[in-house]
């Protein structure tokens, strides 16, 4: 599943990783906080509250964290107004700068809190990448400076999103990539959980900023938590599903709301005590298995359609080799047959960012490809209902679609998997579509 996307990914880790731990009690445990979690020295401060509760239940403490809120879309919108066409090396070193304020910033406040704490960056653990500045893959960590310091009792403040490239130059790992900075650090340590703590108290039907009556789910299947996320739910970033998913880390995505300093929350329990959240687990640790699971949406998609392409074989390849070279991604590609045996019209979607680059290539390559017109339009989104109880259930994308055309939205692409149907739509109808497949399938709150 993963070889088909071509991104399993490769990360060994040292065999000292192994740890005997003395008392079953205690665990070792990897917390991520994210940007609106450390907007501010306050909300820094209620993040070392619920990093000392786990301290102080005697638990061997990794906390990750992102950079404040808004801070990287600051320093990623400098790069871009120093120059358009910036190195990306240089954009990593400017990029990864946000993360080394909040983990230095957390320290301080947890030693000043009592709690000895040392802030850790990506190149000092170290946390080894790819070559692939600006969106590196994590290849090796090695974990045993840090169980050092949980040795001598001192909790580790890493800075997320960042590691060291071959180069021996900063690298980043995507937007979004301090949730893989916890995932893989927990894999390498053996944790024994990795939670993420964010702004949201788990992962939901579909996003609840879109429908306020989404529900929240206990336990998520790896697979469908990574449909979920590849498909638009930004709630976790999608390596760090994948490196769950591989090593079997027990992830929990759960609220950093206000970090309680009443005395039930400080009995020595760490997070027992705490709102749930929702776990990302195996298949088969979940109990109620619905049919869908959830809703994502993407308006990260733009499409192209070639008018009057001839119809006979290479032609796919003629349109498709060339993007390829060029690195970009075609995601849904639908066909029609030709009316009159000769011709046929033929849509794709490539990502929204490569629109304009995507069109260039089939331009320039009109010629071999012989096609009449081409046309494209950014104003689409894509729409996938998940679940991986469609493996052995039939008639769920019969009625999406009925459930849409009842709505008057038309479906302009199609594509499916074992456990999800993509839907190409006109991005106008968004909310309606999303709320509408949400209802259907039995996943609001009331
Ligand atoms: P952080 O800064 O903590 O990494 P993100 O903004 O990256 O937080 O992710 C949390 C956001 O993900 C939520 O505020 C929510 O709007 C969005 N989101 C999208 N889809 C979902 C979903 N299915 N469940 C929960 N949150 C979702
Ligand atoms: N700060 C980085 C970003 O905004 C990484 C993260 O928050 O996960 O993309
Ligand atoms: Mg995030």
């Amino acid at each position: 599943y993963l070889g088909a996307r071509g991104c399993t990914p490769r990360v060994r880790y040292p065999v000292s990783s192994i740890k005997p731990l003395p008392d079953p009690a205690m665990a070792r445990i990897v917390m991520k906080f994210g940007g609106t979690s450390v907007a501010d020295i306050g909300r820094i401060r209620n993040v070392a509250r619920h990093v000392k509760r786990e301290f102080d239940a005697g638990h061997e403490v990794a906390v990750v964290v992102s950079a404040m809120a808004g801070f990287t879309n600051q320093l990623v919108g400098w790069t871009r107004e120093a120059s358009a066409l910036h190195d990306a090396r240089e954009y990593d070193s400017v990029v990864a700068a946000g993360e080394q304020i909040t983990a230095g910033l957390l320290a301080i406040v947890l030693q000043e809190m009592g709690v000895p704490a040392r802030s850790w960056l990506g190149w000092q653990i170290p946390i080894r990448t790819d070559s692939s500045h600006g969106a590196a893959r994590i290849a090796e960590i090695d974990g045993s400076v840090l169980i050092e310091r949980f040795g001598q009792g001192q909790v580790a403040v890493v800075a997320g999103f960042q590691g060291i490239a071959p180069d021996n130059r900063i690298a980043t790992l995507g937007r979004g990539g301090s949730d893989t900075s916890a995932v893989a650090i927990a894999a390498a340590l053996s944790a024994d959980r990795c939670d993420i703590y964010t702004d949201v108290d788990g992962v939901y039907t579909t996003d609840p900023r879109i429908v306020p009556n989404a529900r929240r789910l206990e336990r998520v299947a790896y697979e469908e938590m990574l449909e979920m996320a590849s498909l638009g739910a930004k709630v976790l970033q999608v390596r760090s599903v994948e490196l769950a998913m591989v090593h079997g880390v027990r992830t929990c995505v759960r609220s950093s709301c206000d970090a309680p300093d009443a005395p039930q929350f400080n009995d020595g329990a760490g997070a027992g005590n705490l709102p749930p959240g929702t776990l990302i687990c195996d298949e088969d640790e979940i109990v109620e298995k619905q049919i869908v699971t959830g809703i994502a949406f993407s308006k990260d998609e733009a499409k192209i359609t070639l008018r009057r392409v001839a119809d006979k074989p290479g032609v796919a390849a003629r349109v498709f080799v060339p993007l390829a070279e060029s690195n970009i991604n075609v995601d849904m590609i639908v066909q029609n047959v030709s009316a009159d045996g000769g011709h046929t019209d033929m849509t794709f979607t490539v990502p929204r960012a490569d629109f304009d680059r995507a069109l260039g290539v089939i331009r320039a390559a009109s010629d071999e490809i012989e096609y009449e017109e081409v046309s494209g339009s950014a104003d689409v989104v894509k729409v996938s209902v998940i679940g991986i109880g469609m493996r052995s259930h039939a008639g769920v994308a019969a009625q999406c679609f009925q459930a849409l055309a009842e709505k008057g939205i038309n479906i302009q692409a199609i594509t499916t998997s074992e456990i999800k149907i993509s839907i190409l739509i006109d991005a106008a109808y968004t909310e309606l579509a999303v709320r509408t497949l949400h209802s259907l399938y039995g996943l609001d709150t009331h």
